[in-house]
């Protein structure tokens, strides 16, 4: 019998790392083998991130295959990295199997982020075992996997542009998109709505070819959008809490100490303010977001990390950094997991990309809502309207999220006691899910027993 020998493929952003990182390190922890490929460009983040500068771990190795673009290139750009990634990425996966395949013990598996369908394909034409792992929430899946019927109702055209402002009703129980915010549509211009959409296909394509499809949601928080679905499988919600810091796939590295400040202040007493590691501020924006911290006056923990203004050098307001040092902390990137956990912290801010949207429920807090792109502002919808743990933001009639609006909403949020029940009767829900017994630990138990057949 072979030994299996799982290679594990991301999509090339930091929220698709981690999940499907955490995913690879259960594998590893059964003792099976595994090899992580990302881009050369990630591979050198998550790297320099290792404390054991040579190795990754034992049984996981880390490789990486080239993505397309020049080293220097800008991969903000969607539109080219795409392109680039579906031109060059395909055939230097192939070629990077057929060595391991000679020089190593053969690849049993391939796992691929359901963004890299074409991945699925390659295992496919290689007569590999093959899995597709979903990393957001499956109400976005569902909107992805909906696209014909989208084109044949005339909601977009072939290339993925909507045509038409009307929300869309994938189903009776589930809350209705606003065709710019699907996943690929939510671009300014056309050229990265098409290139996505590309992605799009690919990704339903994979979900007819692979053999498992699982995702990093439980029945729990989605039972509507589930039911869709009947062959995606629940294993989530995958959080590495307590993984070493330089192995959970990180691309900046972790300031611990906020966690001996949080470690000082009072329960459930700090505002968590984080937005992901995709998102940008506009320099008013990101001004009336440090003094509405400020006009909150509570403890906080804000994340700034370095490209979270489009200005080189972060400015913060006159003054600023003298008049909240007593009471807040800010830090490049913080350990998310472990923040969210901690007892001090009494709320979260945040983007609601789905990985700080699980990490937040799972911890039983209430958010604030302030979504910036893509199924963002669908996970949005689920936090207030369906789970109602949180609340979101308005902006004011010049299109900006105002400091006294800010002051009010954390106000609210932590006055009403209703946000909190809410949120820990649902992380009792989703945590149960994950222990022995639930239906996501039998999913992935069934998973990796399926892994090791061979
Ligand atoms: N994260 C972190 N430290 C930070 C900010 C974010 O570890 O200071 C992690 C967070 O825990 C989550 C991921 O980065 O796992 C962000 O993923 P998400 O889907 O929330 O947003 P994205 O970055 O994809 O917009």
């Amino acid at each position: 019998m072979a030994q299996p020998h799982v290679l594990v493929i991301p999509y090339p952003a930091q929220g698709h790392v981690i999940p499907i990182m955490e995913l690879a390190q259960r594998l590893v922890e059964q003792g099976i083998r595994v090899t992580f490929i990302n881009t050369e460009v990630n591979h050198k983040l998550v790297a320099s991130n290792w404390l054991d500068k040579d190795r990754f771990g034992h049984l996981m190795q880390m490789v990486s295959i080239p993505d397309g673009l020049e080293p220097w290139e800008d991969r903000s750009d969607l539109c080219k990295l795409t392109l680039s990634i579906l031109q060059t990425m395909p055939r230097k996966l192939e070629e990077l199997i057929e060595t391991i395949n000679k020089e190593d013990s053969k690849v049993t598996c391939v796992i691929a982020d359901d963004c890299m369908g074409w991945a699925v394909r390659v295992a496919k034409k290689m007569g590999i075992r093959r899995a597709a792992f979903w990393p957001a929430s499956v109400a976005t899946l569902a909107s992805m996997l909906s696209f014909q019927k989208l084109i044949d109702d005339r909601i977009i055209n072939e290339k993925g542009i909507p045509l038409k402002d009307e929300t869309i009703q994938l189903s009776e129980t589930m809350p209705p998109i606003k065709p710019e915010n699907l996943g690929w549509a939510c671009f300014k211009d056309v050229a990265t709505i098409e290139s996505s959409f590309q992605l799009v296909k690919e990704a339903e394509e994979a979900s007819r070819l692979t053999e498992w499809f699982i995702c990093n949601s439980s029945t729990e928080l989605e039972a509507a959008a589930f039911s869709l679905y009947r062959q995606l499988l629940p294993i989530g919600p995958l959080l590495a809490s307590n993984r070493r810091a330089d192995q959970a796939g990180h691309f900046w590295q972790e300031d611990p100490t906020c966690l001996t400040w949080l470690d000082q202040q009072q329960p459930c007493s700090v505002i968590y303010i984080a937005f992901g590691s995709f998102t940008i501020f506009n320099k008013t924006q990101f001004e009336e977001l440090a003094l509405g911290i400020e006009l909150s006056n509570k403890p906080f923990l804000w994340v700034v990390r370095p490209g979270m203004t489009k200005e080189t050098t972060t400015d913060y307001p006159d003054g600023y950094m003298e008049r909240v040092s007593s009471r807040g902390r800010i830090v490049i990137w913080a350990p998310q997991q472990k923040v969210l956990a901690h007892p001090s912290v009494a709320c979260f801010m945040s983007h609601c990309g789905w990985n700080s949207t699980l990490e937040g429920v799972t911890n039983g807090l209430p958010f604030l809502c302030w979504p910036y792109f893509a199924d963002q502002f669908h996970n949005e919808t689920y936090i207030c309207d369906i789970w109602r743990t949180g609340l979101r933001l308005e902006k004011d009639e010049t299109g900006f999220f105002t400091r006294e609006e800010i002051k009010s909403k954390v106000e609210k949020l932590l006055s009403d006691e209703t946000f909190r029940v809410k949120a820990l009767d649902i992380k009792e829900k989703i945590t149960s899910s994950v222990r022995k017994g639930g239906r996501s630990h039998r999913n992935l138990s069934n998973f990796i027993e399926w892994i090791q057949e061979r």
